[in-house]
């Protein structure tokens, strides 16, 4: 497959595609990137397009957007899009598309189902019940530790949809709100009740072609609460940082030999064989990783980090088109990362994640070098201002020898952007 002139279609409007968008423009086979719907970031990058004529959920528009714009690769950001099938619909249309089959991205869609799959094919994880019964949920959490627990809804539900109760009033609050309140939707209309881990939590992001290759960048880590030491509810990500001193080479291989390869072989095996971004959550508890979650596409804020540490000699389009083509086998050797440490620190909306305000107007000061600021909740209005859109609103990510100067250089970063009643954590990377 020819990647020369390249047109890419990429969906999503985060901060994770922001980055990809800036990755994916740095090759040299590509042409032009659609963004569809994109965002206040993406709006002012060459070879860059924002589309809002076509709604980002309608596969069979997004076909014909493709197909009327000569787009040659197709790249999907948000979990909605993989899970509801956007890759089968390509696939019909004969464009290769960097997402998993629907069937494969049930990993990510389905808590249940992946508790099942690992615990068939021997995946290391957290003990649990699946239970699409309140009554019955009700009575387990009566009969266990309620602090000992962490409660999931069954389906997506934006990072928000775990909770981690101290005691059995908030187990049962919880419960009740997933279950009855239905605060998640239809996700949660079954929940899973796992055991509480303990540890070192890291993110691995693994490229897949469905063949069996496969090829993980360096370990990340979030920081999943809102507050410092990480304390208040859970979001989508407050920021990330890699590679992780922590963990050995050994390690690594162990993660890569008894958690990823197992998981696409078994996959395989379900026929379902994962073909794009395998996210893999892993506890690193004393008794070794064990997998908290999948998702089936880019995780965030992890890819904006990534995005950093990718070599610039990493042509990450052509990374893309040979995971949608079988192919990866043929790259794997191009996906090299830079020495040194990527960090990004998510700015939010104050409120977030609960409830938050948009329109404020964010101003954005000129950054120093290896930093690069990636829109996430922004957006400009009719007269150019730039206001928030969202909870997340952008990330400021950077690159540089060690850890400390990156921590140091995206901090400084966070100082250039302003708007009223920024928020941020001030810990990412501290430990
Ligand atoms: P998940 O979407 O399943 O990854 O859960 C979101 C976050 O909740 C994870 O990133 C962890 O920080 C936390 N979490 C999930 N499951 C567990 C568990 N079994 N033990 C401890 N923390 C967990």
């Amino acid at each position: 497959m020819s990647c020369n002139n390249l047109k890419i279609l990429l969906v999503g409007k985060g901060a994770r595609e922001h980055s990809l968008a800036w990755k994916l423009a740095q090759s040299p086979s590509v042409e032009h990137i659609y963004v569809v719907p994109g965002n206040g970031g993406t709006a002012g990058m060459k070879k860059v397009t924002n589309v809002t004529t076509v709604v980002e959920d309608d596969f069979p528009s997004l076909v014909n957007f493709a197909k009327d714009h000569g787009v040659g690769l197709v790249v999907a950001g948000p979990d909605d899009a993989v899970v509801n099938g956007i890759a089968g619909y390509f696939e019909d249309a004969t464009i290769p598309c960097f997402a998993p089959s629907k069937k494969a991205a049930e990993v990510e869609g389905s808590k249940a189902y992946s508790k099942a799959f690992m615990e068939k094919y021997g995946i290391p994880t957290a003990s649990y019940k699946a239970f699409d019964s309140y009554d019955d949920a009700k009575a387990y959490l009566e009969s266990v530790d309620c602090s000992q627990v962490v409660l999931k809804v069954d389906g997506l539900a934006a990072g928000k949809g775990v909770v981690l109760p101290s005691d059995e009033g908030e187990a049962h609050e919880a419960l009740r709100s997933m279950m009855i309140e239905s605060k998640f939707g239809s996700s949660g209309q079954s929940v899973v009740i796992e055991e509480l881990l303990d540890g070192d939590e890291i993110s691995i992001l693994t490229f897949a072609d469905g063949t069996g290759a496969f090829k993980s960048l360096p370990p990340g880590q979030d920081h999943k609460r809102i507050l410092e030491g990480n304390k208040g509810p859970n979001t989508g990500g407050m920021g990330v940082y890699a590679p992780l001193a922590f963990l050995t080479s050994d390690d690594l291989r162990m993660i890569d030999q008894d958690i990823i390869k197992p998981t696409l072989d078994g996959l395989r095996a379900e026929g379902r064989p994962f073909a794009g971004m395998l996210f893999t959550g892993i506890m690193m508890t004393s008794k070794g990783p064990k997998v908290l979650e999948y998702n089936a596409r880019f995780g965030d804020p992890e890819t904006q980090t990534m995005m950093m540490l990718l070599a610039p000699e990493c042509d990450l389009a052509a990374v893309l088109m040979a995971c949608s083509t079988k192919k990866l086998q043929n790259v794997a050797d191009n996906i090299s990362v830079r020495p040194g440490f990527a960090c990004n620190v998510v700015v939010a909306a104050g409120g977030y994640p609960e409830s938050y305000r948009k329109g404020d107007v964010i101003s954005l000061g000129e950054c120093p070098p290896g930093v690069e600021i990636f829109h996430a909740g922004t957006e400009r209005t009719p007269n150019g201002e730039l206001v928030t859109s969202g909870g997340r609103v952008l990330s400021v990510a950077a690159h540089a020898p060690t850890l400390e100067k990156a921590v140091s250089l995206a901090y400084e970063g966070v100082e250039h952007v302003q708007f009223k009643d920024k928020t941020y954590r001030k810990d990412i990377a501290a430990r």
